[in-house]
């Protein structure tokens, strides 16, 4: 009996629940990855995510090969082609993993009623979390909406399945890639895909055009090798300022490399959430100080908050359309679209701020605390709709997240679940404790090397030191004034 795998944000074979369990029920596993039109021509898709979704589908597929079968790649709606190759190859069953979106969950019901309809088996449960989100309620039952008591119950869920061992008793140890799968004879698979719109990555390089020219200042590594690699240098324990077991502080200084750049793998499933927990559990032992040990936990609830927005969107799928609280609905925007675009483009005068944008602008990627400050910024300083600047975010970022993306915004902009009613970060001050050296802004604002430290850091620079560079758009305290006014008509 044949089954065929359908590859989405799981672009691994080690460690995948769904292929592992076709794998368990057939070696005869073929594999399969949809070029969506409706995903690949939104303008919110970013040409570095698709120039990392390119790549790690290049590698996935020598990867199938090795293991003995082949990934298919296909460009076009799934609902429409799945059922074609499914009966191609004669598949009795077609498994997947789930998805926490609204549109991958609306697209998942259409393809199951497609492949039902023609008589096949359709196998779908939770690879992406750590924790399903249908495993964790409140005391009355509720999902969680804030991530304190969410935290708790998490840790408390995942200590308790790491104990059990194996995904077969329901634990959480990361499942060996399969590797000796059955192909299809090549005459019998060519005249499966005779009739299918192929693409096939090796044949043709680059084939999905991405035109991102950052892939060298991009810390997210393509491919599920370059994920192991990249995990394993973290959690070593070797170098001790860019690694898990000097997360905390390092973590909020962007100039220097101090989280792990495994976002991008974590959002299109090169590396598994069970195989981030793996190696930091692994890593313990190596901890030699309090603040060593401290580390690996605060980068276990980053690895929680991923799930805390995860499960949000999935039990709230209006997050994805405005805000939480509904009072942000009135709130009376400026919307300057000038602002806004100097904002996306680095052209605000705030040194902090544009050193952040021209780092996602260049490299695809931007530091959590930044993403933090700017966010503040676009929202508080010059209150403009945090949704203008979600979508900026997914237009560009190589590891843009519909539920972190929204649940990270939400927060910047005080319209979500964050218990704190309202959150100003102040630019010059965040510069100062996290930047305090200039060095971050340095990097991305080169033409402002010259200028003291003092002055990076609080955007006062001299007009004639500015040589080209623009003048604040804003002033901080009066902006905050103005904002804080306007909060007031919609607190009720
Ligand atoms: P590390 O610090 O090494 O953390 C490990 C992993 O934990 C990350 O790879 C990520 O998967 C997860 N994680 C860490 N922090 C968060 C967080 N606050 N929320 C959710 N998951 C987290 N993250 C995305 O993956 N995609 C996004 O589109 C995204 N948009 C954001 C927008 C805003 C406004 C903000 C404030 C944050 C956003 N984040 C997003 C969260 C966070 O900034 C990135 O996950 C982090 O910077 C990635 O770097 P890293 O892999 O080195 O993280």
């Amino acid at each position: 009996e044949r089954w065929l795998f359908w590859h989405r944000r799981d672009l691994r074979l080690a460690d995948n629940r769904g292929l592992a369990a076709a794998a368990a029920a057939t070696p005869a596993v073929t594999g399969v990855f949809v070029l969506d039109p409706a995903i690949l021509s939104d303008p919110s898709m970013a040409p570095a995510r698709l120039w990392f979704l390119s790549e790690s589908l290049r590698e996935l597929q020598q990867a199938w090969q090795q293991a003995g079968s082949t990934l298919v790649v296909l460009r076009g709606d799934p609902a429409e082609l799945l059922p074609r190759l499914a009966a191609g190859l004669g598949a009795a069953v077609v498994a997947w993993n789930r998805d926490v979106e609204p549109f991958g969950r609306e697209r998942d019901r259409r393809v199951a009623r497609a492949l039902q309809a023609d008589g096949r088996k359709v196998l779908a449960d939770w690879d992406q979390l750590l924790v399903a989100p249908e495993a964790l309620k409140t005391g009355a039952g509720d999902p969680y909406r804030v991530y304190g008591p969410y935290w708790r119950s998490w840790r408390r869920w995942v200590e308790e399945a790491s104990a059990t061992g194996t995904a077969a008793s329901g634990g959480l140890d990361p499942l060996p890639p399969p590797s000796a799968l059955i192909d299809l004879d090549p005459a019998q698979l060519a005249g499966a895909l005779a009739d299918l719109p192929l693409t096939n990555p090796e044949l043709k390089h680059g084939f999905l055009e991405h035109g991102f020219g950052g892939a060298e200042l991009c810390p997210c590594r393509p491919g599920e090798k370059a994920a192991q690699e990249q995990l394993a240098a973290f959690c070593d324990g070797d170098s001790r300022s860019i690694s898990l077991l000097g997360y905390e502080p390092g973590r909020n200084i962007p100039g220097e490399a101090g989280t792990s750049g495994l976002s991008a793998a974590l959002k299109f499933g090169t590396l598994s959430p069970r195989q981030a927990w793996a190696a930091a559990q692994q890593a313990r032992p190596l901890a030699r100080s309090e603040e060593e040990r401290y580390s690996i936990q605060v980068w276990e609830q980053e690895l929680a908050w991923r799930e805390f927005y995860q499960q949000a969107l999935f039990y709230f799928p209006e997050l994805a359309e405005g805000p939480y609280r509904p009072q942000w609905r009135a709130f009376p925007w400026d919307n300057d679209s000038g602002w806004f675009e100097a904002w996306r483009e680095g052209l605000t005068g705030m040194p902090i701020i544009d050193a952040a944008m021209r780092q996602l602008n260049e490299s695809g990627w931007m530091h959590n605390r930044c993403r933090m400050i700017v966010a503040s910024f676009l929202v508080k300083d010059l209150i403009c709709d945090w949704r203008w600047g979600e979508a900026a975010f997914m237009a560009r970022l190589v590891d843009g997240d519909l539920a972190a993306n929204n649940g990270g915004w939400q927060w910047s902009a005080s319209s979500g679940m964050d218990p704190k009613p309202l959150r100003i970060f102040n630019p010059a001050t965040q510069a100062g404790k996290f930047d305090p050296e200039g060095t971050y802004i340095r990097t991305w604002l080169p033409e402002l090397r010259h200028v003291a430290t003092r002055d990076l850091i609080s955007g006062e620079i001299a007009p004639l030191e500015r040589r080209g560079y623009p003048a604040p758009l804003v002033n901080h305290k009066v902006q905050q004034a103005r904002f804080k006014a306007l909060y007031a008509t919609i607190k009720g």
